[in-house]
């Protein structure tokens, strides 16, 4: 435990104590800034985390010259001024244009969070890493963060820091509260604080456990819990053997596979990394797994692909130039590469019915994963009759949305064990029967419907309509770079995954065939295997194409 001089004079320091406040000594001696502490107790003896606030604070500020401590009854009028009700509660600097809150006494773990900040403060340098201050310059609106710890959490002091470091870098936009639920039993009950650390940001819930900087940075930027970082590249030029456009299971196991060979390879990605798998709410029989939600199984993929390959996310590619050494030109750079990878997957289809466009984010959508939650106790329609819908409905059915499925046919398409799920879950189906209208003024209020056997007409009135029809490939760019097409619209291959245009290949659902993850894993490894084999062999050399 950490003690100071008065502590030192009533109790004998054992040899590590001396040591460490010997080398606190020496931090904070040299340290160019002021840090004023401000702390509210409750006189209360019973309250014993005032008292070992005060304690713990007293002693540090013995050791560290450049602090000072107001102590101040939880009752006085500074109390009311700084707007506090809370006992001990500690401010960090709080008139130098920091807005830095402790709720509870700096105790066990606690305390190297708080020697942390001090150092941080002390020296005017949070050693925020370069990524994570590219983050938070994105960050516009101000964060009001919470992040709740305990005496007993290892992990708990990362999270803070990485809280403060955010606080202290940009104290214009966040403010910070760390509050110990030990002291703050009514605000950990609150927000469901049961396991710490866990973090708030204006009151949404933004990350659970101790996360890397830079995650922690993306989770307050994007104010939802993230969970892969990818740096990004200032590069205008960049040059590499393949690269693949899409990264989704195709795109990515190509990556492996094509980077494990020894070929430098790009993945680059218009949005964020996974394609369709991201937005599915449970993946069945992914081989070695039985069950898996599909974003954890996407950021495996993606962790994986990035140990050999970089990733660039949220970046499009506009152009490419064919031949010998092909050019491919996003909206951010040029790259340079030997052999290019289609693999830009599929896009949810649209009903393209009346009122749908006008009402896509306002009740209609298509994605369960995404927008179900706020649906809950709400009716809802789910269109279509395949895997997809199937799978989507018993996903909102569990989230206790009220969903009904429309399907078009008398018979779902789903294969049978999903059809028996939804059977046992009650999930109401209407057969033979299309959407032909969504209505609603500024969000959907009523589906017109039609009976497509009996000609009959009906109106339901629902909260949303989700839509899950199937998939379209994506391939404007393909065919704007000359890549020939089936007449069904896929790119057309010829077997070994090679396009018409010498050194383009496909993989995955641009391809058609069965739209599944293991087919399109399959098809991206195998795809990247013959890039490689003819790299060094081209077989257009040899065809003189
Ligand atoms: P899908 O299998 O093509 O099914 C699309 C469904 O939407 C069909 O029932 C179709 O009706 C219906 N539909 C199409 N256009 C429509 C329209 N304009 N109006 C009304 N209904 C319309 O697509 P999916 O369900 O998205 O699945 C895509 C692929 O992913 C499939 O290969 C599927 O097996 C796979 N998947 C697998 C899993 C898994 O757990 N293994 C999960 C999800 C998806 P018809 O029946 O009349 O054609």
């Amino acid at each position: 435990m950490f003690r100071g001089k008065k502590a030192q004079k009533g109790t004998k320091l054992s040899k590590d104590e001396h040591e460490i406040h010997a080398h606190l000594r020496s931090i904070f001696k040299n340290m160019p800034n002021q840090i004023d502490l401000l702390l509210f107790t409750s006189t209360d003896k019973k309250d014993v985390f005032s008292q070992a606030a005060s304690a713990v604070i007293r002693s540090i500020k013995e050791v560290a010259p450049n602090v000072t401590l107001r102590e101040f009854d939880i009752n006085h009028k500074e109390a009311k001024r700084l707007n506090t009700e809370h006992a001990p509660a500690l401010f960090i600097n709080p008139d130098r244009g920091i807005n830095i809150r402790w709720y509870g006494a700096p105790i066990g773990e606690e305390t190297r969070t708080l020697v942390e900040a001090l150092i941080m403060l002390g020296k005017g340098e949070t050693h925020i890493s370069a990524d994570s201050k590219k983050i938070l310059e994105k960050i516009r609106s101000p964060r009001k963060v919470k992040v709740f710890v305990s005496p007993t959490c290892p992990y708990c002091p990362q999270q803070a820091v990485n809280a403060l470091k955010a606080a202290i870098e940009n104290p214009d936009l966040i403010s910070l509260e760390i509050i110990d639920i030990q002291a703050n039993p009514g605000l950990a009950e609150k927000y469901s604080a049961q396991s710490v650390p866990q973090v708030y940001a204006d009151d949404r819930l933004i990350a659970l456990g101790a996360q890397p900087e830079e995650l922690f940075m993306l989770s307050l930027e994007k104010m939802e819990q993230q969970t892969i970082f990818i740096p990004e590249s200032d590069a205008k030029v960049v040059d590499a053997d393949l690269v693949i456009i899409g990264g989704g299971p195709a795109g990515l196991t190509a990556g492996i596979y094509s980077a494990r060979s020894g070929l430098k390879t790009v993945i680059i990605e218009k949005s964020i990394p996974g394609g369709q798998v991201a937005n599915t709410p449970v993946v069945e029989n992914y081989p070695g797994i039985n069950q898996i939600g599909g974003k954890a199984l996407v950021d495996l993929m993606v962790s994986h692909a990035l140990e050999y390959v970089k990733i660039f996310p949220g970046e499009e590619v506009l152009e490419i130039e064919p031949g010998e050494g092909l050019r491919v030109r996003s909206n951010r750079r040029t790259f340079n590469a030997r052999a290019l990878l289609f693999a830009t997957g599929a896009e949810y289809r649209r009903l393209d019915v009346p009122g749908e466009s006008r009402l896509a984010g306002h009740g209609v959508s298509y994605c369960s994963t995404c927008d179900g939650p706020l649906f809950k106790g709400k009716k809802v329609v789910m269109v279509g009759g395949g895997d997809s819908a199937v799978t989507e409905a018993l996903h909102l059915h569990n989230l206790g949305v009220d969903v009904t499925i429309i399907h078009r046919r008398e018979k779902l398409r789903a294969q049978e064990h999903l059809s028996v799920s939804l059977l046992q879950s009650n999930v109401p189906v209407i057969y033979s029967t299309e959407v032909n209208e969504i209505h609603g003024t500024d969000r959907v209020e009523k589906v017109s419907l039609i009976n497509n056997t009996t000609g009959g007409k009906s109106v339901m009135a629902v909260d949303g309509v989700f839509i899950s029809v199937g998939y379209n490939p994506v391939v404007d760019l393909a065919r704007k770079t000359g890549v020939e097409m089936t007449p069904d619209g896929y790119i057309r291959h010829d077997g070994r995954h090679r396009t018409n245009i010498p050194g383009i290949y496909s993989a995955g659902d641009v391809e058609g065939g069965y739209k599944q993850i293991v087919i399109a894993a399959g098809h991206g490894s195998a795809a990247a295997l013959a890039v490689f084999e003819d790299l060094i062999n081209p077989y257009w050399k040899k065809e003189g194409k």
